[in-house]
């Protein structure tokens, strides 16, 4: 995957990812190489939604590729849809890249459904790029009757009790399935607190699972990209051991997991700086399921280019809004009358449109428009906030942009 670092100010890095993704045949087949010419359709103008696989008439110019400014933030579209907002609004705030979940896709509407709509793209029509995770942490959080096995993690539905099967092939097959731009290998995230033995324990079974993925992957690698992820806990030395070891399979890019799995605070910056100091420099780097203000910011600090979390859309559901000034609390009283917008310095098109008072009646009644139009405001706060980090890498301000955020978003 290309990815090309552009600037860096102190460890932190303003890079530039790369996507190419070739158009599905109507056979159902796999496009050969010599017919990649159109592959992510630049939305039409008129907003109706492009054929599939086919570049649009009149698309800007390189409608081949597509580039992700870094650091990113990714919204997570657990059901193939970010809740509580459209598409369309995603695409306006900036957002070129999302997260599925496998685990869910997986059960309903199930990996066939997606792959006869075209894939993931196609079926949500978000012609722009998507990162699947494994499924594996999601199996063990969600379903009943997990066991962790040496071939898989298998699991019931927490729909309705059926039992399945996460190994290394089948969550690589499912996540061909759905198309995804990124696929994670299955892995193994001991829980925290976990002792030295279970860590490793898990180091050994993480491991081989990926190299088992990265064969089952490279036998049909299509547009997609399989990243390595390393655990550890927050021990040190095997968080470096694992890298290391991730590393040398040499695949596109890299991933952290088994961090804001509960661990205090304190441990969070020197596990992530462990395993960091040994991933290659020329690759993404992605810590999973990690995205507080003070998270991203020490891990922008680290190095790491990729984030997602739920907490800005499922904090926007439960009416508390991210500002300019920190957190507010919808519901407070105290906005019942305000006519001020969530926040002045806010660009978005609910801030310049609707009152706090008028957002925080919609909370109160539980109305549809109330969670909407707060999602909205706090993606495009996350959109900005990465955004203007990575200017401020650029300018060489990234220390002056990081102690401004920390002391309002504590
Ligand atoms: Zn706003």
């Amino acid at each position: 995957m290309p990815f090309a670092i552009e600037a860096t100010d102190g460890s932190a890095r303003a890079g530039r990812l790369t996507f190419r993704r070739t158009a599905p045949r109507k056979d159902g087949l796999h496009a050969g190489a010599e017919s990649e010419t159109s592959c992510f359709t630049t939305p039409r103008k008129d907003g109706l939604r492009p054929a599939a696989g086919r570049a649009t008439p009149g698309a800007e110019s390189d409608a081949s590729s597509i580039t992700i400014d870094t650091p990113v933030f990714m919204p997570v579209g657990t059901q193939a849809t970010v809740k509580a907002i459209t598409q369309e609004d995603l695409e306006e705030i900036g957002f070129r890249l999302i997260l599925g979940n496998t685990y869910h896709l997986y059960l309903r509407p199930g990996e066939d459904v997606i792959r006869e709509a075209g894939g993931i793209h196609n079926f949500m029509s978000w012609p722009f790029a998507v990162l699947t995770d494994s499924g594996g942490y999601q199996a063990f959080s969600l379903s009943e009757n997990v066991k962790l096995a040496d071939h898989g993690v298998i699991f019931r539905s927490h729909l309705d009790g059926s039992e399945h099967l996460f190994s290394p092939e089948r969550t690589v097959a499912i996540q061909r399935a759905i198309g995804s731009d990124i696929m994670m290998p299955i892995d193994d995230c001991a829980p925290y607190p976990a002792d030295e033995k279970r860590l490793k324990e898990s180091l050994v079974r993480t491991h081989r699972w990926l190299a088992e993925c990265k064969q089952h992957w490279l036998r049909d690698p299509r547009h997609q990209k399989l990243f390595g992820i390393s655990q550890g806990g927050v021990n040190a030395a095997l968080r470096a051991e694992s890298a290391r070891a991730v590393s040398d399979l040499d695949l596109p890019g890299y991933a952290i997991g088994g961090l804001s799995v509960g661990e205090p605070l304190e441990h969070f910056v020197p596990s992530l700086g462990a395993a960091i100091e040994h991933l290659p420099q020329h690759k993404p780097r992605y810590v999973m399921g990690v995205g507080t203000i003070p998270e991203i910011l020490n891990g922008v600090e680290l190095g790491v280019d990729m984030y997602d979390c739920v907490l800005p859309t499922r904090n926007a559901r439960n009416g508390q809004v991210f500002t300019s000034t920190g957190k507010v609390n919808l519901r407070n009283l105290k906005h019942a009358r305000s006519d001020d917008a969530i926040d002045g310095e806010c660009g978005c098109k609910v801030c310049k449109k609707y009152s706090l008072g008028y957002i925080r009646h919609l909370h109160k009644q539980s109305e549809i428009l109330g969670l909407m139009l707060s999602t909205y405001h706090n993606l495009y706060f996350m959109y900005g906030f990465m955004k203007n980090m990575r200017n401020a890498i650029i300018a060489g301000k990234f220390a002056e942009y990081r102690a401004h955020w920390l002391g309002i978003f504590k």
